[in-house]
């Protein structure tokens, strides 16, 4: 099939996702060439009912900081590698991920940002594996979080920068200090004084 953001929001790939969905989330905020594109794993309840990405508690924690660091909301985009809201939050499966991957590439392709910055362990192993997903580096969250690595996604090279995902910061509150760190850092490598 030939992949266009055009037949997103009617995509029937995944056959759990397409029945139970109220909406395809593709994404928010400024796509028109934004500094920073943050890539999450997938929607959850409030994502899939609003039809925008972190809106639910772990997106108040991620907007809140943004707009506290200073963030400009014309700086940024955010979108999940899969687009559907998986069946009581469970993970999404490889295949859903492969089936989305393509849509995720045209998006970055559109909007060739900076810097993607993924959160989460998922949403970087997707990233840095470029649809080789058997294949990903080993490298746990912990390892990779706060660092530049440089990646080739589709057929495009690009600068990553993994974090923690927020909600990892609800779980444990001892990674809220490095979430916001991390966050500080992306925020200077994005607007150098
Ligand atoms: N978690 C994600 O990974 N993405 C969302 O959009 C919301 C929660």
């Amino acid at each position: 099939m030939s992949y266009s953001l055009d037949n997103l929001e009617s995509c029937t790939l995944c056959s759990e996702l397409v029945l139970p969905r109220t909406n395809v989330v593709v994404g928010d905020g400024n796509s028109n060439k934004p500094k920073i594109v943050f890539v999450g794993e997938a929607p959850g309840k409030n994502e899939d009912i609003q039809a925008k990405p972190f809106v639910g508690r772990s997106g108040q924690i991620l907007r809140q900081f943004l707009e506290a660091l200073g963030f400009s909301k014309k700086d940024y985009y955010i979108t999940n590698v899969v687009k559907c809201r998986p069946p009581k939050n469970r993970d999404p499966k490889l295949e859903e991920a492969k089936n989305c991957f393509p849509y995720l590439k045209i998006q970055l392709d559109q909007m060739n940002p900076e810097i993607i910055c993924s959160l989460g362990a998922h949403a970087t192993k997707y990233l840095i594996s470029n649809g080789d997903f058997e294949n990903v580096n080993k490298k746990s969250i912990s390892e990779n979080r706060g660092n530049l690595i440089h990646i080739k996604f589709g057929e495009k090279e690009y600068k990553l920068f993994p974090m923690y995902h927020p909600a990892a910061t609800i779980y444990n509150q001892s990674l809220r200090g490095t979430f916001v760190a991390d966050l500080k850092k992306l925020k200077e490598l994005t607007y150098p004084i």
